[in-house]
């Protein structure tokens, strides 16, 4: 098994397209417009959406090849860190 990279996810182009494939299928991403406020993507790594009263509405953070390789925990980044 490949040893956990327990580093911080890189703001980077590559991790943004990863991104871009589950928070962008997220039914919390639409329905808050996230894409409207800053930081846009890569939660885990550059912190909370700025969007104001955000709603719940699950999360596709567990399967995206970032959370795995990081060993990130409970998801919800746009939200809570
Ligand atoms: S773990 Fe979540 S916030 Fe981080 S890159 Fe993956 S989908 Fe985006
Ligand atoms: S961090 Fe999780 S809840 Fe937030 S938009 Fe991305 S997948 Fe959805």
């Amino acid at each position: 098994m490949m040893k956990p990279d327990t580093t911080k996810v890189e703001d980077s182009d590559a991790n943004v397209q990863t991104c871009m494939k589950y928070c962008g299928s997220c039914p919390s991403y639409r329905q808050n417009a996230l894409s409207r406020y800053e930081p846009g993507w890569l939660f885990c790594s550059r912190g909370t959406s700025a969007a104001p009263r955000m709603k719940e509405a699950g999360c596709f953070c567990p399967a995206c090849e970032l959370f795995a390789r990081h060993s990130l925990v409970i998801g919800h980044f746009c939200e809570r860190h």
